[in-house]
C-alpha cells in the first residue's frame, strides 16, 4: 500500500517536471518580428513601412505571434513602433479602416512553429520512408497554424494560459484531432499522458463560443465501434460549437517496423463502419437537424459502397480534410458538362490519378468522350510503390512512381495530374522528384488540376468554358 502509494507520488512528480519541461520550451520560443514584406498600396506601404524594418510595438504592447499581432492591429487606429533598418525608432499611427496592414514578417507565426509531443501509434510521419527532405519529418501541433491554415491540432501541449489566451482573442475555428473521448484511450492512441484532457479544453472553448471541426482517425479492433459511439455523442453535446466530425480511416505504409501492430480497413469492416456511422448520422439528423460526422470517400470505395449525394455533405464542411471529394467534384462536373459546346475537337490527353480514384476519374473521361467526339482520354491508376501497404489516395502519389509506371506507357504528349500531388509552390512531388523531370521522363507537359468538376473539364478539352456567370 505504502509502496503504491509512493509510485503514485512519484509518477504525479515526474508528470509535472515534464509539464513544466514542456512549458518552458513554449516559453523559450524565439520570436522574429523583422517584416519581410509590405504590399504594395497598402496601410504598411503607406506609412512609409519597408521591407527589413522590425514591428517592435503595437498600440505599447508586446507581442509574441501572429494571432496576437492579428488581435492587437483589428483596432480603428493603430500605432506602431518600428525599428527602421538603419537603427532609428518610428512610431507611427495608422487607421487601418479594420483592413489587413499589409505586412507579411519573415517568420510567417513571428515565432517558431510548436511541435507535437505525442507518440500517436498510427502516426503517419512515423511510417515514412528514410531520406526524405527534413521538412516532410516536422511533426507540428500549432494552434495558431490550425487557425490560419486549417491544420489540427491535438491540444496536448498547451497551458491552461495558452488556453485563456486563444479564449480571449476568439480564435476560432480550432480543428482538433479528437481520435477518442474516453481519457484512457485517448492517451493510448496518442501515446501522451497528457492527451486525455481534450474533451475538457474543448468543453471551455465550447462554453466560450469558440467553434471546433474534429477529426478522428479510426483504427480498426481500437477506437471503433462502442468507442467511436461514445467519441461522436461527446462531441455532439458541444454542438453547433463543434461543427463537424470527419471519420478517416488508418493511413499504414509498408515502413512499420518496430510499430504499433494495427490491422487495415477491409472490404467488410468497411461496410460495416458505414453501417453504424448511418445510423448516429440519422440520430444526429432528427436531434440536432445535422448529421454532424461525415465518412472520408476510401470507406465507401473499400466497401463498394455508392459514394453518398452531396447534399448529404451539407455543404462540405470537411472538404479541406479530404472528406467528400468525390461528391463534390462529382456536382461541379454534373452541372459543368451541360455547358460544354457541340462541336467536333482534336483532342487526346492522359490523366494520372491514385488507385483509389481511378474508377471515379475514369467514368468522368468516359462521360467527356461520350459527349464530345473527337476527344480520347486516357487514365493511368499509379500504384504507390513509394509508400506501399495499402496506400492508395492520388494526393500521396509520388513522381518516381509516375515515372516508373508510365515511361514507354503513356500515349499523349499532355498528363494531367491532380494538384494535391505536388508540394512547394506546386513545382515538386512528395519524394523530391520534380515536375520538370518527370516531364522530361516521359516527354509530356504537366498539367495540374484541382479537384473541380468545372477545372477537370476545361484541362481536358483545353478551353475556357462558358458556364454562364
Ligand atoms: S500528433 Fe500524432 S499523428 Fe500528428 S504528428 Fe504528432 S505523433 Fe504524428
Amino acid at each position: 500500500m505504502f509502496f503504491a502509494k509512493t509510485l503514485d507520488y512519484f509518477a504525479a512528480m515526474w508528470d509535472n517536471v515534464i509539464w513544466i519541461i514542456m512549458q518552458w520550451g513554449i516559453y523559450m520560443r524565439k520570436t522574429d518580428t523583422t517584416i519581410k514584406y509590405v504590399e504594395p498600396d497598402s496601410i504598411a506601404f503607406e506609412a512609409g513601412i519597408e521591407a527589413g524594418d522590425k514591428l517592435i510595438k503595437i498600440n505599447g504592447h508586446d507581442f509574441h505571434d501572429i494571432l496576437e499581432y492579428r488581435y492587437l492591429t483589428a483596432e480603428y487606429e493603430v500605432t506602431l513602433e518600428i525599428l527602421k533598418k538603419d537603427g532609428s525608432t518610428e512610431v507611427i499611427t495608422v487607421e487601418n479602416d479594420y483592413e489587413d496592414l499589409g505586412i507579411e514578417f519573415a517568420e510567417g507565426l513571428i515565432d517558431e512553429a510548436q511541435s507535437c509531443h505525442n507518440k500517436c501509434i498510427f502516426c503517419f510521419i512515423d511510417q515514412l520512408p528514410k531520406g526524405m527532405r527534413e521538412t516532410v519529418y516536422f511533426k507540428d501541433d500549432d494552434t495558431r497554424l490550425s487557425f490560419l491554415q486549417g491544420n489540427y491540432v491535438t491540444l496536448t501541449n498547451m497551458s491552461d494560459e495558452e488556453i485563456d489566451r486563444l479564449i480571449k482573442m476568439r480564435v476560432s475555428p480550432i480543428n482538433v484531432s479528437v481520435h477518442a473521448t474516453e481519457p484512457e484511450l485517448r492517451q493510448m492512441l496518442l501515446g501522451n499522458r497528457f492527451a486525455g484532457k481534450c474533451y475538457s479544453i474543448m468543453q471551455k472553448f465550447a462554453e466560450n463560443g469558440i467553434c471546433m471541426n474534429c477529426q478522428i482517425v479510426l483504427c480498426p479492433e481500437i477506437n471503433d465501434g462502442e468507442h467511436l459511439k461514445r467519441t461522436l455523442y461527446d462531441l455532439a453535446a458541444l454542438y453547433p460549437n463543434v461543427n463537424s466530425v470527419s471519420v478517416v480511416p488508418v493511413g499504414l505504409t509498408r515502413y512499420r517496423e518496430g510499430l504499433y501492430q494495427i490491422k487495415p480497413f477491409t472490404k467488410e469492416s468497411s461496410a460495416d463502419t458505414i453501417e453504424f456511422v448511418e445510423k448516429i448520422q440519422q440520430d444526429f439528423l432528427e436531434r440536432l437537424g445535422t448529421r454532424l460526422v461525415y465518412l472520408s470517400d476510401e470507406f465507401y470505395i473499400n466497401a463498394g459502397v455508392e459514394i453518398p449525394q452531396s447534399d448529404t455533405y451539407e455543404g462540405f464542411p470537411q472538404l479541406e480534410n479530404g472528406v467528400g471529394l468525390i461528391a463534390s467534384m462529382k456536382e461541379e462536373f454534373d452541372s459543368a458538362i451541360k455547358f460544354i459546346k457541340k462541336k467536333r475537337r482534336s483532342r487526346y490527353v492522359s490523366v494520372a490519378t491514385g488507385e483509389i480514384s481511378y474508377d471515379f476519374i475514369r467514368g468522368l473521361a468516359d462521360r467527356i468522350q461520350n459527349e464530345c467526339g473527337g476527344v480520347k482520354i486516357d487514365v493511368y491508376a499509379v500504384k504507390n510503390d513509394f509508400f506501399g501497404g495499402g496506400v492508395s489516395v492520388s494526393g500521396l502519389v509520388t513522381g518516381g512512381d509516375i515515372i516508373r509506371q508510365l515511361k514507354g506507357i503513356i500515349k499523349t504528349d499532355t498528363l494531367i495530374i491532380p494538384h494535391s500531388m505536388l508540394r512547394d509552390n506546386d513545382n515538386i512531388f512528395l519524394d523530391d522528384v520534380t515536375v520538370a523531370e518527370v516531364e522530361e521522363a516521359l516527354n509530356v507537359t504537366i498539367i495540374p488540376t484541382y479537384n473541380d468538376g468545372y477545372e477537370f473539364i476545361e484541362k481536358i478539352l483545353n478551353e475556357e468554358l462558358d458556364f454562364g456567370g
